[in-house]
């Protein structure tokens, strides 16, 4: 690779006067912009050839780490399994051009997407009704909040303002109740990772609007006391709330809806695939049981009604739903039942292969993901850190790392349902190889990565003091 090329910026390429562009026959005739929307000086951009700008572009695109390039074990996120088809659709002129503004009787295609995507969800989740509009999790956590406040209201139930939420629960959880004006109470977990019941009989009474759970939870572990958790919850008036955003090793296997929950949100963008690196796109549908229907969101024209909320002036990230929906419906109905299995599958696979070299805090079966808390043999002095830029130079991508809080040297680990054998041997191969190497020659894996293009970089000083625009050819 020319590495003069790769290293640089479009502009500082740039020559004065080269051109790789032909602009179109202008078929509309002339047209005078205004005076004073004029610019007073010509933009600055870059001036290169055509090769120039092609390669610049390719060589940079070829740098990055995605599924479909490499193996992405990247916990609680869940970049996975992105099919083109799902692209292809979400590209489709007749999709991609819609307006959201479009009269009601040009888009029938799109509100049969809206209506069979709803239903899918309400089967596969057994909740009665969803809504589309939320656009990530956190946005869905806040709607199934807002809803939860709504239903208290509807009632003229003033007192309940807390939100009982694990300590497991993902930093999303107790924002979003902060967020809709919620008390947070936090609830214990026991030494096995899971909702500790006598620390939560403590704190219930008939201030308590919700729970927040999130089964499988964020340690990967199924919470095996549900129904009593619901059953308390109930006893004492608040409503049960399901983080669906670890529902992939639940998809086939069992039910939100039939558990007891009252109210949930799923994260298409995570179970049901669509690309997400760097925090978007998403969509968060929040589902509701039977009889809390009439507090879903309405879109804002139609907010008149009493206690009715609006959380998204449209309709959702409409892209995302329609990858979700073809997602859905090319894995068809039997299919889609593997998929809990196998993600549950092939994390249990790796945990347990690897366990002999990474300390694992809690054993025991997991579903789609699980937590190692560093190196098991401490004495190395090598972190979870040097693990995850070590994984770099052998062409993986790191797992989630320093998440969740519970442990120190936390590395979360999700295969995802679709990896082959081989793949996740080699990744387990590379990970045994990785502690060997904290054994013997601890340096090269403190030092890593040795391999891409940027060396270790200053995590705190990249957040604290980014030079975005100089900062290529610095570390080169
Ligand atoms: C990702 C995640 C969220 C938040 O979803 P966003 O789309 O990132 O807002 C909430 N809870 C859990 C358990 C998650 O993994």
């Amino acid at each position: 690779m020319n590495n003069k090329l790769y290293g640089s910026l479009i502009f500082e390429l740039s020559h004065p006067g080269r051109r790789a562009y032909s602009l179109p026959r202008n078929e509309f005739g002339d047209y005078k912009v205004p005076a004073d929307e004029c610019r007073k000086h010509d933009a600055e951009l870059p001036e290169c050839d055509e090769m120039t700008v092609v390669r610049h572009y390719t060589n940079h695109s070829e740098n990055n780490f995605g599924v479909d390039n490499g193996f992405y074990p990247l916990g609680s996120c869940t970049m996975k399994y992105n099919p083109c088809i799902n692209e292809e659709i979400a590209m489709h002129r007749d999709f991609a051009n819609l307006h959201p503004l479009q009269p009601a009787d040009t888009v029938k295609g799109a509100e049969q997407v809206y209506d069979d995507l709803q239903k899918c969800l309400s089967e596969l989740t057994g909740m009665s009704k969803f809504t589309l509009n939320p656009c990530a999790g956190a946005h869905g956590e806040l709607t199934g909040l807002m809803i939860i406040r709504s239903y208290f209201e509807s009632k003229g139930d003033k007192k309940r303002v807390k939100v009982i939420v694990p300590d497991s629960a993902h930093g999303t959880n107790p924002a979003s109740a902060a967020v809709c004006g919620m008390e947070i109470v936090e609830v214990k977990s026991k030494a096995d990772g899971r909702v500790d019941v006598d620390h939560l009989k403590t704190l219930l009474g008939d201030d308590i609007a919700a729970m927040m759970m999130t089964n499988p939870n964020t340690l990967g572990l199924f919470e095996y006391d549900i129904p009593e958790i619901t059953q308390l919850i109930h006893d004492c008036g608040g409503l049960m709330y399901y983080d669906g955003a670890n529902l992939n090793p639940m998809l086939g296997a069992c039910r939100p809806g039939d558990m007891g929950f009252d109210v949930m949100h799923v994260n298409l963008h995570k179970t049901f695939s669509t690309p997400h690196g760097g925090g978007g796109p998403g969509s968060g549908p929040v589902g509701v049981r039977a009889g809390l229907e009439q507090f879903l969101p309405v879109n804002n024209s139609a907010a008149d009604k009493d206690f009715a909320i609006s959380v998204n002036p449209y309709h959702g990230n409409f892209a995302v739903e329609l990858r979700a929906l073809t997602y859905i419906l090319t894995l068809g109905r039997e299919n889609i039942k593997m998929v809990g299995p196998l993600a549950t599958l092939n994390a249990n696979y790796i945990k347990e292969c690897l366990k002999d070299d990474y300390e694992l805090p809690i054993e025991g079966l997991c579903k789609h993901e699980f937590v190692f808390n560093g190196l098991k043999d401490k004495s190395t002095g090598v972190t979870t850190m040097d693990v995850a830029k070590r994984l770099l130079d052998y062409g993986y991508h790191a797992p989630t790392i320093y998440f969740p809080l519970l442990f120190h040297e936390a590395m979360m680990i999700e295969p995802t349902e679709n990896e082959s054998k081989e793949t996740i041997d080699g990744f387990i191969d590379v990970m045994h190889k990785i502690a060997q190497e904290a054994k013997n020659e601890p340096q090269t894996v403190k030092e890593a990565p040795h391999n891409t293009p940027i060396k270790r970089v200053d995590d705190v000083l990249a957040a604290k003091e980014p030079h975005v625009s100089n900062c290529t050819l610095n570390c080169l």
